[in-house]
């Protein structure tokens, strides 16, 4: 019998997707289900981006372009994401890409040798960890502690872990799962820590104009800090096209030369068609990103006000991403549940609502006791917030 290859003993996944699973196949027996389990988007793509996707297929933009992307879209990449951040950019910073997610993996192939460390935040997006060691790596988590107001990187922990082998940072600012934003302190002393020991850093910025009062800034920002970080930028959530995949890395010159060799070698290039939507998304009007914080504020704060009724269960009220990250330790005492997993399709078969847990993002750490779950309100309607969470409730 042929043997698949050894690495793949060291690939994880998104488990969230086996959640949507378990819910389609309640769904199906005709069973309600309210969905709070995926990261995406029950809002369309705004019609003035569809329709420059539908022209430009009928115009004929359906052949090979540059690996890197069209010259168009990586300027207004360049022109967006440099003037939000106080960064000059060029195009030849900017490689377009399928969405984020492989920005995590090319980042990776680019900087990271096997046997090597890089620091991860757990609790975080679990194609981290999963990337890391798939690719010979070691995956070294650093964790997050809670405060009165949602959660802190706990900065001791993170500077301990460091050691002559580490050779990057991954940091998830306005971050899936737990919606921590850092302070200007504490984003700042992680950049002090790439600098005095001379790490890469990818800044994965999903997330960064899904906010709902005041502007994110970026690590990127910091001096020191552009000419050894690679911003992941997505259209994905900001645009509500998680199914058009488009995104891209913004690095500096000699990584962003490495990353097009890679996307050549992968991709050949990124969907033409959808290159020309995304131009349109960064060049024309802006009211529908608006619009759409405006509907995930209100299913935030319906969705926040309900989960802080639940007796013993708490969330503060974040000010960013699409995420509640509640503690339910008292909640699974009080009703006798040791294991989170237990506790989630309980909810689901009891009450159709359905979540991921703490354990679908990352590896659980020595120490760890508390339990949480992570409520994603992008693809639900106000009323289904409001009837799944009373049941829950
Ligand atoms: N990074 C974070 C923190 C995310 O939550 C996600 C998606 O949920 C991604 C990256 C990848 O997004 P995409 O590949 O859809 O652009």
């Amino acid at each position: 019998m042929q043997q698949l290859a050894h690495r793949l003993e060291r690939l994880g996944t998104e488990t969230a997707f086996s959640v949507a699973q378990a819910a389609a196949a309640w769904k199906a027996k005709g069973n309600l289900v309210y969905p709070f389990h995926l990261g995406d988007i029950n809002i369309p793509t705004a019609p003035n981006i569809v329709e420059a996707m539908n022209r430009a297929i009928a115009d004929g933009y359906t052949g090979y372009c540059p690996g890197p992307g069209i010259p168009q879209l990586r300027e207004a990449l360049a022109d967006d994401i440099g003037s939000r951040r106080g960064i000059e950019f060029s195009p030849e910073n900017v490689v377009v890409m399928t969405g984020g997610k492989p920005v995590i993996t090319k980042f990776l192939q680019a900087v990271m040798n096997p046997g090597q460390e890089v620091l991860y935040p757990n609790p975080g997006f679990p194609i981290y960890e999963s990337q890391i060691e798939y690719l010979g790596g070691t995956a070294v988590p650093y964790r997050y502690v809670p405060t009165s107001t949602g959660f802190a990187i706990d900065l001791e922990q993170i500077r301990a872990s460091i050691t002559p082998n580490t050779v990057a940072i991954i940091y998830n600012d306005l971050q899936n799962p737990i919606s921590a934003e850092s302070t200007a302190a504490e984003r700042e002393a992680i950049a002090q820590l790439a600098i005095e020991h001379d790490l890469w850093v990818l800044s994965d910025e999903a997330y960064f104009e899904t906010r709902y009062e005041g502007v994110s800034s970026s690590i990127t920002s910091i001096p020191g800090m552009a000419e050894r970080t690679v911003i992941l930028y997505t259209f994905s959530k900001k645009f509500a096209m998680t199914g058009s995949r488009l995104g891209c890395a913004v690095a500096p010159r000699e990584i962003a030369q490495v990353l097009s060799t890679l996307n050549t070698n992968d991709e050949s290039c990124t969907t033409h068609y959808v290159q020309w939507a995304g131009v349109e998304a960064l060049r024309g009007p802006q009211d529908s990103v608006q619009h759409m914080l405006d509907i995930l504020q209100t299913r935030r704060d319906t969705a926040c006000e309900l989960v802080n009724s639940i007796p013993g269960m708490h969330v503060a009220v974040p000010q960013s991403t699409f995420y509640l990250f509640p503690d339910v330790t008292e909640v699974m005492e009080r009703m006798g549940y040791t294991a989170v997993g237990d506790f989630a399709s309980d909810a689901l078969y009891k009450t159709g609502v359905s979540f991921c847990t703490r354990e679908h993002f990352g590896r659980r750490l020595p120490g760890e006791e508390r339990q949480y779950i992570r409520l994603a309100y992008s693809g639900i309607e106000v009323p289904d917030i409001r009837d799944g969470l009373g049941r829950l409730r």
